[in-house]
């Protein structure tokens, strides 16, 4: 497999964008204004793609629909996480026979990690001959020129050769929401953590250019954005295949000191690549969050080995320690596996004391499932889903229990959010910390940071007042 990530030339973007103009031209000749729907699966990478993939469309002058009913392409970004995700696909995949059936012309796309798996796209293939195209995670930049191969020809495409992975940089982006940008900052995952099937999927850890990234970033905050959230499969080892001297806490350093009214996020980490400097960075922005998603996945050594994830618990430990010395309110969340192959009771315990001790604010539990082609899923297992079931539900009590103090803990407090959204009766808002408040208030507050005065609070969110001269 070739193991050196291919970097698209800018002479290449230039072509695909010229051919989104043929097929605006295309459409124009006929006198239509094509519709195209985009449907995401799994996680905030596969957003940023999608917005990808949304902005070649609008270039190619395709207006953006929300339905897949009467749309002139379709494309399905999907996820290869979960297999029962990976089920739903193919469900939802063969219901699009009929919304072709009764539109004709429509073209029917699927991306993302579940295409980067030779055994579905040749499934695809033999098995749903209404797809027309079908393209990996590596591919996503020449879409113009698949989509225009089937427009003009009628005939398939499958673009799924394996590859370390490609950097495209000029792709057009179409983002839905004005207030948040997600940034990706690096693609691919070399840690191949015995459960997992992205780096696989998403070939070898590949930076983009520092340069590229504060382009954007400045780009982002001169056009309003309040907040930026950088991305990666391990944002933690960001620049180690660029020889460059510049590491992710200097990539984020540089970042916070740009001026403008914005605040800075990034996910996910992986805590053997998390550094003390990092910490540090974060403590000493203000506009970067001090909120940390730092998965730990088990608290227990043996465990955590047969998981490949290459640190300890005291390790994860000290690292914990650490921000929270800088940093007494830093707001933690994590990720954890419960019931991985061979895990015994007592494992488990050192999992729950390891909760106990670090106190997150949320946490998101799963429970093992195997996947395919990972490891893992050829591991031997003498436990039963109930005992797994049984153990993810203390495990969620535990959690809820302290996820609620945690949120009491916030009432009488004062804190600065950003308002973004309306849910009903009540605007939206986040915390630094991530943390989401309802408050009562007009929409020509949506967008703004504001300073509210917490005054309730339930397991999972908090309610408060806009405090004066926050109005
Ligand atoms: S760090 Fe591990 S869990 Fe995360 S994407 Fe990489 S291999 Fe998967």
């Amino acid at each position: 497999m070739e193991t050196k990530t291919t970097v698209i030339s800018p002479e290449e973007i230039r072509r695909q964008n010229a051919i989104c103009g043929e097929i605006r031209e295309y459409w124009a000749a006929q006198g239509v204004t094509p519709l195209a729907f985009v449907d995401t699966y799994g996680c905030q990478q596969n957003e940023a793609d999608s917005e990808r993939i949304r902005g070649m469309l609008v270039e190619a002058g395709y207006a953006l629909t929300d339905t897949e009913e009467g749309a002139d392409v379709i494309v399905l970004n999907t996820c290869a996480i979960r297999e029962h995700a990976e089920q739903r696909v193919f469900g939802n995949v063969g219901a699009l026979v009929h919304t072709k059936r009764r539109h004709p012309r429509q073209k029917i796309f699927l991306c993302g990690c579940m295409m980067g798996q030779p055994a579905v796209s040749d499934r695809i293939k033999h098995s749903y001959p209404h797809v027309d195209g079908v393209f990996s995670t590596h591919h996503l930049w020449e879409f113009p020129a698949l989509l225009l191969r089937v427009l003009k020809t009628g005939k398939r495409v499958f673009a799924v050769e394996d590859s370390a992975g490609s950097i495209a940089e000029g792709l057009p982006v179409a983002r839905t929401n004005k207030l948040k940008a997600w940034v990706s900052v690096m693609y691919g995952c070399n840690n191949f953590c015995s459960y997992c099937i992205v780096p696989y999927v998403r070939g070898r850890e590949r930076s983009r250019l520092p340069e590229e990234i504060y382009r954007e970033c400045e780009d982002l905050i001169a056009a309003g954005y309040k907040e930026i959230t950088l991305l990666g499969q391990n944002v933690n080892s960001y620049g180690k295949d660029l020889g460059i001297g510049v590491d992710f806490a200097d990539l984020m350093a540089h970042i916070a000191e740009l001026d403008g009214d914005f605040r800075l996020r990034f996910m996910t980490s992986h805590p053997k690549d998390a550094s003390f400097k990092l910490f540090d960075t974060i403590a000493k922005y203000p506009k970067i969050c001090k909120q940390f998603h730092l998965p730990f996945q088990s608290g227990n050594d043996r465990v955590l080995k047969e998981m490949n994830r290459h640190y300890t618990r005291e390790q994860y430990l000290r690292l914990v320690d650490y921000g929270r010395s800088l940093m007494p309110d830093l707001v933690l969340t994590s990720d954890v596996i419960v019931g991985f192959p061979g895990e015994t009771e007592e494992e488990f315990e050192d999992t729950i004391s390891l909760i106990e001790r670090v106190r997150y604010d949320a946490l998101f539990t799963f429970i093992f499932s195997p996947r395919g082609g990972t490891p893992a899923a050829k591991m031997a297992d003498p436990f039963t889903k109930a005992d797994k079931n049984r153990r993810f539900d203390r495990l969620c009590a535990v959690q809820n229990g302290i996820s609620e103090e945690k949120h009491r803990a916030y009432v009488g407090k004062t804190l600065r959010v950003l308002i973004d959204g309306r849910d009903g009766e009540l605007l939206t808002a986040r915390t630094d910390g991530g943390r989401l408040v309802r408050l009562a208030g007009g929409d020509e507050l949506i967008g703004r940071f504001a300073d509210v005065r917490i005054d309730g609070c339930t397991t999972w969110s908090l309610t408060g007042r806009l405090c004066k001269g926050s109005e």
